[in-house]
């Protein structure tokens, strides 16, 4: 019998996010990162998987009759709990290269938010013991990032985590293992994304869809207004509210930044409150260390500069941003003392 304290290479981490799951394998480290995202194709009333992740992405907003695409998490909780596990299956099967070679399950370790209630905790076991897992630990999301950051989470100094994601923003500070404070805010990704798509609607009368509104974000978004004149443009297509024909309008930076300032504001607002409900000892050594940005949204042009405008403390974004809860929970599964103190059950 293997040790509780030993991982196996069968054993994984999975960052089930809103937007992308990223997959650890241990002893391998990232093996995956892929949308979370699921097309589901409905034949005589029965429902079965199409495609899931990087191919599922492709036919948001595209899929006919039959075909239906759906993000199961929303806001960071499984909205759709059947289509989820299934996902979690698939992304189990991908990290070991096909079906298990195993003949026992895998040890599981997900990362889910910290505003999760214990019902959704709940339903987040289930769904992974459903899809194969022997065992299932839970890790709250800002300290799993704050992990992967290579914050020095097991020392008594605060560190403050801000991971921006596709359905939330997570605010935590951490000390000696602890979550000391978190704060949540349903604004992410996602919301950024419906900022633009409203300002095109009312700016232009024109209706776009989702992964238009995320790739003018990509491109050109920014949390700042560009300094000279308007910045850079792309062009826009969707559809003319009033005519019901196909159009396409030109968008400059300066107005994606007017677009994006309702979100952004909301961020830096849960950063402030959660500034000021940190203790006074760890408030100081925030103060020293500075506040830490992970997730796809800490990519945002200019959102760190925003962010240590508005706090007035030095900001930095982490390595690989959208990588370090899965590797912070991978690390913890691997590590004897992280997982001692993180994963007893
Ligand atoms: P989650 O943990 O919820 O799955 P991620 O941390 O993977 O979220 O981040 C996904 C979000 O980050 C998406 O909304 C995506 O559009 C956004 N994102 C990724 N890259 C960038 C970028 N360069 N600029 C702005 N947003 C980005
Ligand atoms: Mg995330």
């Amino acid at each position: 019998m293997r040790s509780p304290f030993r991982f196996s290479s069968r054993d994984v981490a999975i960052d089930l996010g809103t937007a992308n799951t990223v997959v650890y394998v241990c002893g391998a480290g990232i093996v995956a990162n892929e949308p979370s995202v699921v097309t589901i194709e409905t034949t005589n009333g029965v429902r079965k998987v199409h495609a899931v992740g990087d191919d599922a992405k492709l036919m948001l907003g595209k899929t006919p009759d039959n075909l239906r695409t759906i993000r199961p998490l929303r806001s960071g909780v499984i909205a759709d709990l059947e289509v989820a596990e299934e996902m979690i299956k698939h992304f189990i099967r991908k990290a070991h290269g096909g079906p298990s070679r195993f003949s026992r399950g895998p040890e599981v370790v997900i990362s889910i938010p910290s505003g999760a209630t214990s019902v959704e905790r709940r339903a987040i076991r289930d769904a992974v013991s459903n899809a194969g897992a022997e065992r299932v630990s839970l890790i709250e999301e800002p300290m799993a990032a704050a992990i992967g950051a290579d914050l020095p989470v097991a020392e008594p100094i605060g560190s403050m985590i801000v991971d921006i994601g596709g359905g939330t923003t997570e605010v935590g500070v951490i000390s000696l293992q602890g979550l000391a404070l978190c704060r949540t805010v349903r604004v992410g990704g996602d919301k950024m994304d419906d900022a633009i798509t409203s300002y095109v609607r009312r700016n232009f009368n024109l209706l776009i869809g989702e992964g238009t509104a995320e790739r003018v974000k990509l491109e050109i978004g920014s949390a700042v207004r560009p300094g000279d004149g308007t910045g850079p443009t792309t062009r826009v297509r969707g559809r003319d509210v009033g005519r019901g024909m196909p159009a396409e309008i030109v968008l400059s930076q300066a107005q994606v930044a007017e677009a994006l300032s309702e979100p952004v504001n909301q961020i830096v607002e849960v950063v402030r409150t959660a500034l000021e409900n940190t203790q006074p000892e760890m408030a100081a050594d925030v103060i020293d260390q500075g506040i830490t940005m992970t997730g796809g949204g800490s990519l945002l042009r200019g959102i760190d500069t925003v962010l240590q405008d508005s706090t007035g403390l030095p900001v930095r974004i982490a390595d690989d941003p959208m990588s370090c809860v899965a590797l912070g929970a991978g690390r913890t599964l691997e590590d004897q003392v992280l997982r001692g103190a993180l994963l007893a059950a």
